[in-house]
């Protein structure tokens, strides 16, 4: 380009230099020099428009050769030109096989801009969430699904990664799994799961469960009674007979089967609801009172309590779910904590949530079993479980009873010093009391 540039410069000079000759020759210098001047814009200009000409279509038209500094402008224009279209026809086909990988999924994928507005969906959009392009394009999101979850879920999705589940909008009866997912400049894309499968099979083994345990209680029942009434006999006569020890023993296994079905039962009630526990308010203190004296008469005097209760915390829930919360931590307390040890319970405002801390200096879990103890029958000690009449359920009801308080569960613990499980209540659960928030 430096050579084309320079001979341009050295052509304009000679066309000069030739029009200063004739000008002197003619004795006219100034009209030579104009028409020279003239000639060259003209020169440049043909070469200009033929350019753009060329550059309004360039697919349908040949850009000629030009002379001088024009050829190479329109060698690089062309290569430019050239350039463009691999690029663009790269794109392109990049864009379509994204299209039809995306048309492929069998999730529903919606770009929403920053206002919540839908600028692209894919085709199992329209078949799951009902999107239809000609008229939902440009709509907000929260317009089309309405379902309050869903709305308390935008408000806070950053915080909840798992999603939310809502009825199918299109299918009677059908769950959708819907996550939304932040990238780029404040857009989101939401992703929607057909789960209807998943959570019919769910409900089918919690009926099951639920059915069974149902349908044990009763046959239970009659034979723990007759096991009492045989064992009350055999406790009566002068010499213990041979059949006083397999009694006794099946009394224990009776009653340890009893509270595995009731256990069930409860846990079967649990997931059953949907909905978040009741916000009735709770007299805490007194609740967390009768489930220390109930931990006491289980200790039987084994054991150091000590109590740190906030008299005026209280707490919106259901009051039954609470009490098995607090009675399976005691329990579990006293159970895992030999002769000597201390348990103490906490229930105390912290940072405006409501805490519940029950502690003991037992035998502690090891750090591996921690994830894994709020699992159905998970147990990190099964010989001391059983021996102690555990059923392997007792924190899956804690979990299960939390989570409908929007309550979370920590615990801490070390092998040989003891452990501390924790529930954090949010605090729209303990709401400041009249003569506290006085206070
Ligand atoms: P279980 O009826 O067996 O006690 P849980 O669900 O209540 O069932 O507890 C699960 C397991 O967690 C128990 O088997 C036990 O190994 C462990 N665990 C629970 N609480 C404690 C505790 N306070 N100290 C030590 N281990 C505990």
């Amino acid at each position: 380009m430096k050579g084309l540039l320079r001979a341009e410069g050295v052509r304009t000079a000679l066309t000069y230099i030739l029009a200063l000759a004739m000008g002197q020759l003619w004795d006219a210098p100034w009209l030579w020099l104009t028409l020279a001047s003239t000639g060259l814009l003209c020169l440049h200009l043909y070469y200009a428009g033929r350019l753009m000409h060329w550059a309004a279509e360039p697919k349908k038209r040949d850009l000629p050769d030009g002379s001088g500094i024009w050829r190479g402008i329109y060698a690089a224009s062309l290569n430019r030109y050239r350039q463009a279209r691999k690029r663009k026809k790269r794109l392109a086909g990049m864009l379509a096989e994204f299209r039809a990988s995306t048309a492929a999924l069998p999730d529903a994928a919606v770009v929403l801009d920053p206002q919540g507005q839908i600028s692209w969906f894919n085709g199992a959009a329209a078949a799951l969430l009902g999107l239809s392009s000609g008229k939902d394009l440009g709509q907000r999101i929260n317009n089309l699904l309405r379902h309050p979850d869903f709305t308390a879920y935008c408000a806070s999705f950053a915080e909840r990664r798992e999603g939310v589940e809502i009825p199918s909008p299109v299918m009677e009866g059908g769950t959708l799994l819907v996550r939304l997912i932040p990238y780029g400049r404040q857009q989101r894309l939401l992703i929607a799961r057909d789960i209807t499968v998943f959570k019919r099979l769910e409900e089918t083994r919690r009926d099951f469960v639920a059915n069974a345990s149902h349908e044990l209680r009763t046959p239970l029942t009659v034979v723990r009674g007759y096991l009492e009434m045989m064992g009350d006999e055999l406790d009566a006569a002068p010499v213990p007979g041979k059949w006083a020890e397999p009694v006794r023993a099946m009394r224990k296994q009776a009653a340890r089967m009893q509270q595995i079905v009731h256990d069930l039962l409860t846990l079967a009630a649990l997931e059953d609801v949907r909905r978040p526990a009741a916000k009735e308010v709770l007299d805490m203190p007194q609740i967390l009172l009768e489930a220390l004296q109930e931990a006491q008469r289980l200790s039987d005097g084994e054991h150091r309590f000590v109590q740190e209760i906030e008299p005026e915390l209280n707490l919106y829930g259901t009051a039954g779910e609470i009490r098995s919360v607090v009675a399976n931590l005691l329990g579990n307390a006293v159970r895992y904590t030999p002769a000597g040890g201390t348990i103490t319970l906490q229930w105390e405002r912290c940072d405006g949530q409501a805490v519940l801390r029950v502690s003991d200096s037992g035998i502690g879990i090891p750090a591996r079993d921690i994830p894994r103890l709020t699992e159905r029958f998970y147990r990190s000690d099964v010989a001391r479980s059983r021996e102690t009449g555990g059923t392997g359920l007792g924190l899956a009801i804690v979990k299960h009873a939390l989570e409908r308080h929007q309550a979370e569960l920590r615990i801490d613990s070390t092998v040989g010093r003891g452990s501390t499980f924790i529930c954090i209540f949010p605090a729209v659960r303990s709401p400041l009391s009249e003569s506290s928030s006085r206070a």
